[in-house]
């Protein structure tokens, strides 16, 4: 099966009509097709965090020379669409399960490479002084009713547990001091790890950073076949060739399950939706007091994600359907305009400017992996990361680079070590994001 949503989804004619577009500058100059029959130590296919990420780290730490083959142009996939949240994540798996599954020690790794993880983003920004509208401190959590608010209280227990840090419990009245005031608002929580930015604009700075370390990027180069020869790899594109002794596999949602074997039936892409509003006025920000830098989530079942950016514009994003259609497009639309109603009814007739999606990666057993392919030696991968790659596709592409270069300390958590499974029923794997949204949906419907 190459692709589980409607063609517009893989489609660079198809415009995103993304606020990050809009707003993202420059595009990375160049970066031209493949032409020709080229050659590199490595070759990475797919221009996102990931790629960026392990084309600078192999180049600057490793010495090697690589080539970037993007489908599109860098960033175009998940990395220049996303929220902007730089936080925790990676696996879609909570601490509590990871530390059943796996033990509390592992658990604890898991914790500190995620804090690692937006260190490395905040490092990279910092030292290679990278323009990417870096905002807010840590990320505040609001709860929609009593009952949510009091499940806060064991979420901050167990970040204290097994993390070792203090996240921060806030009344209602602490809530509406440092976020916003809003009818549905029942205090929330202040966790004290991560920031926003300009996901488009990270993904070109860190192409522009690759490239001045010497990486090579290849824009409007998808990889359409793959053969070995003399125990080296020749990848092709529409333009030309490349030969490499080393590949990396960094596509994630966009992945087509045909690129090779270790991806077949593997991933299961899902689509996230995010509207932008136009910049709000001074007096409409007063309405809900509004006073949040960091970014935002919230506790209702459908999830929903949003930031208040540097122009005052309100941007919320969420689930985004199971199809991929342009009118399914429409429909999560409308669900976030009417979430952006309930939540902030001040805001109810404010015009909605932009809307856009992209698919984020889910594995089989709701883990990053990341390593070499246990029976193809040389070929190696970094995927899924449950909607959270700002900074773990960050951090894991520099891991991968470790890896591939020998000379890094990858430092793994036994989390992402495990060969990447297939889904028992490929075919079939779609049925998790119904299974995940259908009762979620009901919930939200019934203001559970
Ligand atoms: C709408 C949305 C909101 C999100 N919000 C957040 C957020 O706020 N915070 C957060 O941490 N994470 C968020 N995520 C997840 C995050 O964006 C991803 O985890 C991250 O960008 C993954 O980076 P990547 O480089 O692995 O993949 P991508 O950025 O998706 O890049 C993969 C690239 O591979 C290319 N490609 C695919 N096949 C081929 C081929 N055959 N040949 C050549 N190139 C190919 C594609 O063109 C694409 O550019 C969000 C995702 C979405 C979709």
């Amino acid at each position: 099966m190459a692709q589980l949503f409607h063609p517009v989804m893989y489609d660079p004619a198809t415009p995103l009509q993304s606020h990050w577009e809009a707003s993202g500058g420059d595009m990375v100059s160049g970066c031209e097709p493949v032409a020709g029959d080229l050659e590199c130590d490595v070759a990475i296919i797919g221009g996102g965090f990931t790629g960026l990420s392990a084309a600078l780290h192999l180049v600057r730490d490793g010495g090697l020379s690589v080539r970037v083959l993007e489908a599109v142009a860098p960033g175009w996939g998940a990395s220049g669409r996303n929220g902007g949240h730089c936080c925790f994540g990676g696996a879609g798996l909570d601490a509590p399960t990871i530390a059943k599954e796996f033990g509390e020690d592992v658990a604890r790794h898991n914790i500190a490479t995620q804090r690692e993880a937006i260190e490395l983003v905040r490092d990279l920004a910092a030292t290679n002084d990278l323009d990417i509208d870096m905002q807010g401190n840590g990320s505040l959590c609001v709860a929609h009713t009593t009952k949510a608010r009091a499940e806060l209280d064991d979420t901050a227990a167990m970040w204290k547990r097994l993390g070792g840090f203090d996240c921060e419990l806030l009344s209602r009245e602490a809530f509406c001091e440092r976020g916003f005031t809003a009818p549905h608002v029942h205090g929330g929580m202040d966790f004290p790890f991560g920031f926003g930015l300009h996901p488009l604009k990270y993904a070109r700075e860190l192409a522009r950073l690759a490239q001045r370390h010497g990486a090579v990027i290849h824009g409007k180069s998808m990889v359409t076949g793959w053969q070995r020869e003399n125990g080296r790899h020749r990848l092709t594109t529409a333009g030309g060739s490349v030969r490499a002794g080393k590949v990396l596999i960094a596509t994630n949602g966009f992945t087509r399950d045909e690129l090779h074997p270790a991806v077949d039936g593997a991933l299961l892409p899902a689509i996230s939706e995010i509207v932008a509003t136009r910049p709000l006025t001074p007096d409409e920000l007063e309405a809900h007091r509004w006073r949040a830098q960091a970014p935002l989530y919230d506790t209702r079942p459908m999830f929903a994600y949003f930031r208040l950016l540097p122009d005052n514009r309100l941007h919320m994003g969420g689930a985004g359907g199971m199809t991929g259609t342009p009118a399914s497009k429409e429909r999560w639309k409308s669900f976030l305009t009417q979430r952006i109603a309930t939540m902030f009814p001040e805001w109810r007739n404010v015009e909605i400017e932009y809307c856009w999606r992209g698919l984020l990666c889910q594995s089989a057993d709701r883990l990053t992996h990341v390593g070499e392919v246990a029976d193809d030696p040389g070929v190696y991968y970094s995927l899924a990361y449950h909607g959270n790659g700002v900074a773990m596709a960050t951090w894991s592409g520099r891991a991968v680079a470790g890896l591939i270069s020998g000379r890094g300390n990858a430092n793994l958590p036994a989390t992402m070590t495990r060969p990447l499974p297939r889904f028992p029923i490929p075919a079939l794997r779609k049925m998790r994001i119904y299974k995940r949204y259908g009762w979620r949906f009901i919930q939200d419907k019934l203001g559970m």
